[in-house]
């Protein structure tokens, strides 16, 4: 069973499971509301204004004329009190007028509470029971991951869980998918616990900081990266127990590593402007082979042996100009481009790539040894 019952999780309440972190005090109102602004879409954020001492307010435009503002309560303001229309219209007016539109008319599109929290279950799965999205974690709102988080959370259970319901591997690939998406939920945690602390401060040694900061970054260029901290960077497996143990992933100089998504290139000279690379991957394992000639016998009998035993496996030769034996695929790279952003030399190399297409090993020689050892460590069965 899949338990994606949200942040409430009543699955995970009748397992009895504590989720790990931390739960911050500060308390937001979100309040959508219909109005017509004339500022441009970006986000505006105001520290300790006149209306709402020591506390933050965000403003953002969202589609079809709505505006979102979200600003923090005073301590010891319950959810209740908060939500009262009289309480949100004074408020709303007070903020309208501190940008110089009072009187503007707005009306109420839905509102509610929130606070930051940044916990994870530390393992999603037990026993026949799969936690993922907000069921497994609840990430802090100022990250704006946890939809993201979600998504991604589903594309690794995706095909865990598939191959191993379909007897390709052992339930050791199940408990990676929870090593992997763990160690996601984490990072994210680090990160976001970053931008959660800047908005809404926990003591006053981080408020001193942050007030610092703010007001040093008018005049000095060197904190500002401070509140710029990136939020959505793609998770790497670096550790995975997936990834190639005697592959050359250490001897090379640029491209993707061990765990790291595939960088999208543009393939200007095949298809033209709109052909990218990762629209010619998906639905399984997928060789990059940077190659123009056809495949050693060895390594295609590899490959066949491996879908023999029913693995997807798709192979594409990178740098080919005409098909190539024993690739499904070519795509041609006349000027280099591809295999320069893969760090490939000009002898040539490959990638290995999951069904979810993170890198899990490469080469710059590759043999039909090689390939056998990486497809046994990317797919555990239940002897290894
Ligand atoms: C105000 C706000 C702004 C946000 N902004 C962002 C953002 O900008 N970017 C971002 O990435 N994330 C954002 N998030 C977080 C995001 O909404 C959640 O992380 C995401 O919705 C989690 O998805 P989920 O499918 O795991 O859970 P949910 O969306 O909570 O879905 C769980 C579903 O399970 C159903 N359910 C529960 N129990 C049962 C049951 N017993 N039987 C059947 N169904 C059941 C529920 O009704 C619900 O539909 C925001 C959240 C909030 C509150």
């Amino acid at each position: 069973m899949v338990a994606a019952d949200g942040g409430r999780s009543g699955i995970r309440s009748a397992m009895n499971l504590q989720m790990e972190g931390a739960s911050y005090e500060g308390v937001f109102v979100i309040a959508d509301i219909q109005i017509d602004l004339p500022f441009p879409t970006e986000r505006l954020a105001f520290f300790d204004p006149d209306w709402n001492p020591g506390n933050t307010i965000l403003m953002h435009r969202e589609p079809h004329g709505i505006w979102r503002v979200d600003y923090q309560l005073p301590p010891g303001e319950t959810p209740e009190e908060a939500l009262r229309p009289e309480s949100l219209k004074a408020r709303i007016d007070a903020q309208l007028a501190m940008i110089g539109h009072a009187g503007l008319k707005w009306a109420m599109d839905w509102s509610s509470v929130y606070s930051a929290r940044t916990l994870t279950l530390p393992d999603f799965v037990h026993g026949s029971v799969i936690f993922t999205g907000d069921a497994a974690h609840l990430l802090p709102i100022f990250g704006v991951r946890g939809a993201n988080t979600a998504f991604q959370d589903a594309q690794s259970l995706g095909w865990h869980l598939a191959f191993v319901v379909k007897g390709l591997a052992g339930p050791q690939l199940l408990a990676n998918h929870s090593t992997e998406r763990v160690g996601a939920a984490r990072e994210i945690i680090t990160e976001a616990g970053k931008s959660t602390r800047f908005m809404a401060p926990p003591s006053p040694g981080f408020r001193l900081l942050r007030d610092a900061v703010l007001s040093l970054s008018l005049t000095q260029e060197f904190v500002r990266p401070l509140y710029h901290w990136r939020t959505s960077r793609p998770h790497e497996y670096t550790h995975s127990m997936l990834n190639s143990r005697d592959d050359d992933n250490v001897l090379f100089k640029s491209g993707p590593a061990h765990g790291a998504p595939p960088q999208n290139v543009r393939l200007g000279d095949t298809g033209g402007e709109g052909d990218f690379l990762l629209d010619h991957l998906g639905g399984g394992f997928e060789l990059l082979y940077f190659t123009d000639t056809d495949l050693s016998e060895d390594l295609q009998q590899v490959i066949k042996a491996a879908r023999g035993k029913g693995m997807p496996l798709n192979v594409i030769a990178v740098g080919a100009a005409q098909p190539v034996s024993g690739a499904d695929k070519h795509l041609p790279d006349a000027d280099g481009h591809l295999r320069e952003r893969y760090g490939i030399p000009a002898h040539g190399g490959a990638y290995l790539l999951r069904p979810d297409q993170h890198v899990c090993a490469r080469w710059l020689a590759l043999d039909a040894k090689r390939l056998q050892a990486a497809l046994t460590t990317a797919l555990p069965t239940r002897q290894t």
